[in-house]
Formats: structure tokens, C-alpha cells, sequence
């Protein structure tokens, strides 16, 4: 496998979408009917529609935050993948998803189980899997008439934002740690977008906070403490990898994701809960949460969500300190669990996959030793089917190659 694809600019792509962005000024996405609001994840209760990213105000009130996510209406019956249950039944794509799944034998036997797929999320436009999320966010600020995007990111989520907002012909605002990896500033520099560095993470919020609070800005990543995750909308894109794992004939008993606060992995789980709703798949995979130290491993034994668990790690997209009721929910009701995965053997996995010519960032390396870790913990079987998400190459990861 080669490293993740290169950036392409939306004229070099043939995708209807972005075309008609440049032929007929901005593009204009058309919003699913079925859409009818925010809905709470843990009480259920509706609110309105928004460009806000806010906690629901009746869990608040328990001392709960808890974040909302896309409420569709009664959809037609059995179209669980179908527009009832994706925001937007036209928006705005690069040409994001589709990604080729990937079966290895040597990973798996490297691992000890029966088998091992790879969904190589890499292969999206600007190579991670955060594409799937941009291209819902612009179209929501489209939607909305937001004219910049906001977010707070110092890797892949800022690089792809950027582009998309720039190819879709709004404004971008990125805050950014201090020390973002030079690989990532460069593609963020091209792009437009508008840099703003901090020293931690409580700046880079406040600063999307107050972005999000002033009319025309939408901020597509968390901005609250407790953490809630990225905007409701945005996250429903990741539902797709769900859905092509089952259009690919890839139905795994466990899966494996690098997480930070848990966007892809809830995306994962909807998709596949869509799925078991409508009668399509039998039962839910399992969903395990990869951390490079321990998070919500903490919370699963006890430990209060809203905790602060600092770490030092370099495995640069999956660090932070937080844990969100979105990947708590991905992994209790799928009966998966969490893993934490050291940097060093998460090392050791990333040189394995590059002998079977496979480029991944570290957390994503961290998957694998998740894999072998539960396999010799006698979590997992020898016969054990397992979907790894291969967020991103190494080609930008500031600790590749291994110098050690
Ligand atoms: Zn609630």
C-alpha cells in the first residue's frame, strides 16, 4: 500500500458537486426532509436545529453534558441507509469515502486471530478519515449561511477542513496548539485558512467558543468543557463507513478506532445501529476504543465521564485529556470496551505494517497491538473476525520514520 493520496483541488476532481460550486456561485445542498431536529443522546429530547453545538440543557441539569445528534422522523421502512438517515440527501463531497477494504492475512496472523480487515481511510482527498466529517460541515454552514468555519485541530481535522471550506468558498479559522507538526501547517497554509496558535487546549476552545457565539461563524469541533464531540450533523458522515463495510460483504465481530473524543467511533456505531434497526445485519460489532493512556478506560471501572485524565503521548491525534458521552455510548452499547495502547507498542505494531507495506499514522498502529493485546488477554478468539479504521497514513505523522 502506498502512502495516503495526494490533495486534489476540487478542478481536478470530476465530482458533480464541486463543479457546480464554481459554475453557480456556492454550492446549495438539499437538507433530508426526514431531518427534523437535535436530539439528546442519553433523554431523548429534541431541540431545534441549529448551527450550535450545545450540551442538552435537561442532562445538564443531572450534572450530565451530554451532546445531541441528528433526530430523523419515521423514514420508509427498511431504509435505515437510505437519505431518513443522513442529514443531507445532496452535499457538498470531494469525492470523500469509498475507501478500499483491506484484508491481511500476515496481520492477522501476527495478531492471532482468524481474521483482519483494514479500512483504509487514508485514501480520502486529503488523506484521513476526517474528510467524512468535513464535507457535512461545509454543507451545514452552507446550509445555514455560515461564511468561515471554526474548529480547533493541530492535525489531520485542520487540514481537511480547510480544504473543503476552501474549495466549497467559505472562510476557515483554525486554532492550533503552538507546536503544530510542520507537515500539517504547510497543508493549512496553503489552504487559506487562518491560523490561530495557543498554548493548550483551553485557549484553542475558548477561542471556538467565542467564535461560535458570533452570527456567520460555525465552529465544526467541540468548544465546551466537558467535552461534547464535533458539531451532531458533521459526525452523521462517518455513518458511511458503516454502510460500505456492508456494501463491501465485510461484516466484523470486533473493530477497532484510534479516539480522541469519539466522533468516528459513535459515527461507526450509528451507522451500524441504522443498520440492525432496519433488519440488515443481525447483531452490533464490537466497538473498541484505542487510547494511547487511559481514558475512558478509567471511566468504564468507575470513574467519573467528566473527569480529567492528562497523558503524554505521541500518538498526536488521539491525545487529550477528555472523555465524551459519545464514545462511552459506541462501546457500552455494543458491549466492546476500551484499550490503552503505549507508544512504544504501538511502535512495534506500525513496524509489522510497514513490513506488510501498510503506512499508518501511530494511533492507527495502535490498532493492531489492540488487536494482539485482547487476543493474548483471551478477550478475542483465534477465530475472531476484526475491522481495523486506518485513519491516516504516516506520510504528515510528526514520529515517523521510528527513529528508535
Ligand atoms: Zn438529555
Amino acid at each position: 500500500m502506498s502512502v495516503a493520496a495526494p490533495i486534489s483541488l476540487p478542478d481536478e476532481h470530476s465530482h458533480e458537486p464541486a463543479n457546480e460550486s464554481r459554475q453557480a456561485g456556492r454550492f446549495r445542498p438539499v437538507r433530508n426532509t426526514a431531518l427534523v431536529g437535535l436530539q439528546c443522546l442519553r433523554c431523548q429530547h429534541v431541540y431545534p436545529l441549529s448551527l450550535a453545538n450545545d450540551p442538552c440543557e435537561a442532562c445538564k441539569a443531572d450534572g450530565v453534558h451530554v451532546g445531541l445528534a441528528a433526530s430523523y422522523g419515521a423514514g420508509l421502512p427498511g431504509d435505515a441507509i437510505g437519505p431518513s438517515h443522513f442529514p443531507y440527501a445532496k452535499f457538498f463531497t470531494l469525492g470523500e469515502g469509498n475507501t478500499p477494504l483491506l484484508a491481511s492475512a500476515e496481520l492477522a496472523g501476527w495478531a492471532g486471530v482468524g481474521r483482519l480487515n483494514i479500512k483504509d481511510e487514508s485514501r480520502n482527498p486529503t488523506g484521513s478519515h476526517k474528510d467524512r466529517m468535513s464535507a457535512l460541515g461545509v454543507t451545514q454552514a452552507l446550509d445555514f449561511c455560515a461564511h468561515t468555519i471554526v474548529l480547533a485541530s493541530s492535525g489531520n481535522a485542520a487540514v481537511s477542513a480547510a480544504h473543503y471550506a476552501q474549495a466549497a468558498g467559505l472562510a476557515c479559522e483554525v486554532a492550533t496548539y503552538d507546536a503544530m507538526p510542520a507537515a500539517y501547517a504547510v497543508k493549512l497554509t496553503a489552504s487559506g485558512a487562518k491560523r490561530h496558535s495557543f498554548a493548550d487546549n483551553a485557549g484553542r476552545w475558548n477561542f471556538v467558543r467565542e467564535r461560535a457565539c458570533t452570527p456567520g461563524f460555525f465552529a465544526l469541533t467541540n468548544y465546551h468543557l466537558p467535552a461534547l464531540g464535533s458539531s451532531p450533523l458533521a459526525i452523521e458522515g462517518y455513518k458511511r463507513i458503516a454502510q460500505e463495510c456492508h456494501a463491501q460483504g465485510v461484516l466484523p465481530e470486533h473493530i477497532f478506532i484510534p479516539t480522541a473524543r469519539g466522533d468516528l467511533a459513535w459515527g461507526i456505531y450509528a451507522g451500524f445501529r441504522d443498520m440492525l434497526q432496519a433488519g440488515l445485519i443481525q447483531k452490533l460489532p464490537k466497538l473498541w476504543i484505542v487510547e494511547p493512556f487511559a481514558r475512558l478506560t478509567h471511566v468504564l471501572g468507575g470513574a467519573p465521564l467528566h473527569g480529567s485524565y492528562a497523558g503524554h503521548t505521541d500518538q498526536f491525534s488521539t491525545a487529550g485529556a477528555t472523555v465524551t458521552y459519545l464514545q462511552w455510548q459506541a462501546t457500552t452499547a455494543t458491549g466492546g470496551g476500551a484499550v490503552v495502547v503505549t507508544d512504544s507498542v504501538a511502535r512495534e505494531a506500525r513496524r509489522q505494517m510497514s513490513r506488510a507495506d501498510i503506512s499508518a499514522e501511530l494511533c492507527a498502529a495502535a490498532g493492531l497491538a489492540a488487536v494482539r493485546q485482547l487476543r493474548d488477554s483471551g478477550t478475542l478468539s483465534s477465530s475472531a473476525s476484526v475491522l481495523l479504521i486506518l485513519t491516516a497514513s504516516a506520510a504528515d505523522d510528526p514520529t515517523w520514520p521510528d527513529l528508535v
